[in-house]
């Protein structure tokens, strides 16, 4: 078994698909989703791990391919823009593994730990400043 983190990013035509649906039924593919985004009428993204053997995996993303589906590695998820951020710390509670974090609370300054990062990307919504950011 092979677990594959990775963005999709969904054309308007494909967000009305039922991919997961799909993905899970069709090509026995156990999906656990971080983040989604997906409007019928507009682009669309999604970031998941998929779990199955290395073939089953690459048929799933077959299937992606054919509805013309972006796929992407995950680890081109989260940008921390140091020189943005002014530590107001709205961030803070909508990170849920501590990647976001003040690692001294004499100076309440916020910092990013990309280890601890999942990509779920719920900072992005919650910066007012526009420190964090998506290449997707
Ligand atoms: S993407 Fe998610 S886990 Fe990563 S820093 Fe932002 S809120 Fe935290
Ligand atoms: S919300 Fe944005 S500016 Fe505020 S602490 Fe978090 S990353 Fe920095």
């Amino acid at each position: 078994m092979t677990t594959k983190r990775i963005h999709f990013k969904f054309p308007a035509k494909a967000a009305s698909q039922p991919v997961v649906t799909h993905l899970v039924r069709d090509y026995n593919l156990d999906v656990n989703i971080f983040h989604a985004r997906v409007n019928q009428k507009e682009e669309g993204f999604m970031m998941l791990d998929l779990t199955g053997s290395d073939q089953e995996i690459a048929n799933g993303l077959e299937y992606l391919k054919s509805l013309r589906i972006e796929i992407h590695d995950a680890d081109i998820g989260l940008q921390w823009d140091e020189t943005r951020c002014t530590s107001c710390g709205n961030c803070l509670n909508h990170c849920p593994t501590n990647a976001l974090y003040i690692p001294d609370r004499s100076t309440m300054k916020v910092d990013y730990r990309s280890d601890k990062c999942v990509e779920c990307l719920n900072c992005i919504d919650n910066c007012p400043f526009g420190a964090c950011s998506s290449l997707i």
